[in-house]
């Protein structure tokens, strides 16, 4: 999702860009005042200029009947609606607001993704809820009536639409909270109870490593089980940090589960007392930076490429055993070893690299290796 002021057509344009490149597959912007549904077609545009097709989900909260409604460009020129039950208006205007946006999303045949979120429960809604469950012989706790609330408010909602004529293959539900374990616990039941699919996501994951673990736990968890079918990475960046940096930890959970692959893969040991300088973790950080660099390009260059496993060791213990099951790695020279790198190619040692360039070497080998194998017209590898 961007963080940009969607009312600036262009700088939310770079950022989405950004975040495709990166590998995100669905883009949702912020639609929350007239200005920023107004610029919402001229986004559209900017991008299929630059040649980017990702689709755009708009995030509406409070407005986005109205906005819908007002700016029909823009309700044409999104791909998919997010609507929050929990804030499309209180009262008799809840499901008068909901069913606008409903209508209007059938009307330009977009689908909806019904996202519940526990920082903006339907109150109304929970209220019932802690009042039917305070009448039980044996009331729940809290949580459990929470999480019945998060669910109702999610299927209920889809219900409503699809008895609105929505076809139901176009709702997707989401029901993001911040804990880990009710995650888990929320959207086990959900997919349980209904056959929509269901975005999933750890909402407020907070930042860096903490927001990176939290999300990967829960979302591990989830798809293991077959459950999920979008995802996203909530994370808060770092001041300076890339926005894009989301979409690097979501894919590389998918890749890690072994469910997509987005980028080659670099198989790097930790490095430990055999490695005593730096230049085992400049290589591989030089490595990984220079493939995710060029996937933009490479994608559409070398189909395929995604699926390349790169090696890079510290040493003689694992190095070459470990370079041998990928498909190109290199073994450094550990402390006192000779200052050479055998590097292996598809199992079998084809060269040795020496002198202060073996980083830039290795590099041209691996670029090689790629238009050699994934390029149009592929010849012989050697070395
Ligand atoms: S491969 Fe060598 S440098 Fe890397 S962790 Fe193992 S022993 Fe240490």
């Amino acid at each position: 999702m961007t963080n940009t002021d969607t009312a600036d057509a262009v700088g939310t344009a770079i950022q989405v860009k950004e975040l495709a490149q990166a590998g995100s597959e669905l883009v949702r912007i912020t639609v929350n005042t007239p200005e920023a549904a107004q610029a919402v077609p001229y986004l559209r545009d900017q991008l299929d200029r630059m040649g980017v097709d990702v689709p755009l989900i708009g995030d509406f909260h409070y407005n986005g009947h109205k906005l819908l409604s007002d700016f029909p460009d823009c309700a044409q020129a999104l791909s998919k609606y997010r609507i929050n039950p929990g804030n499309v208006g209180k009262g008799d205007k809840r499901d008068r607001q909901f069913g606008q946006m409903i209508e209007i999303a059938m009307r330009w045949n977009k689908p909806v993704r019904i996202g519940v979120n526990w920082g903006s429960l339907d109150q109304e809604l929970l209220a019932v809820m802690m009042d039917q469950n305070s009448r039980r012989p044996e009331p729940w706790d809290a949580k459990p009536v929470m999480y019945e609330a998060l669910i109702e408010s999610a299927v209920g909602s889809a219900q409503r639409a699809v008895e609105m004529g929505m076809n139901p293959a176009q709702v997707m539900l989401s029901c993001k909270v911040s804990g880990v374990r009710d995650l888990i616990a929320v959207y086990r039941e959900l997919a349980q109870r209904c056959e929509y699919p269901l975005h999933l996501g750890l909402t407020e994951a907070g930042m860096g490593t903490k927001g990176t673990v939290a999300s990967t736990a829960a979302l591990a968890v989830l798809l293991q089980e077959g459950i999920g079918d979008t995802i996203r990475v909530s994370l808060t960046p770092a001041p300076g940090e890339a926005r894009s940096q989301e979409v690097v930890i979501a894919s590389e959970i998918l890749q890690a589960l072994g469910l997509r692959t987005f980028v080659p893969s670099v198989t790097a040991c930790p490095g430990c007392g055999r490695t005593t300088s730096t230049t085992f973790q400049e290589l591989t950080k030089q490595i990984d930076d220079f493939l995710r660099a060029q996937m933009p390009v490479w994608r559409k260059s070398y189909p395929g490429v995604e699926n390349l496993k790169v090696a890079v060791m510290g040493c003689i213990v694992n190095g070459p055993g470990e370079s041998k099951h990928a498909d190109i790695g290199i073994s450094l020279p550990g402390t006192g070893e000779a200052p050479a790198a055998p590097v292996f190619i598809d199992g079998e040692k084809r060269m040795t690299l020496r002198g202060d360039s073996i980083a830039a070497d290795f590099q041209s080998v691996v670029e090689h290796y790629i238009q050699q194998r994934f390029g149009q017209g592929a010849a012989p590898i050697s070395g």
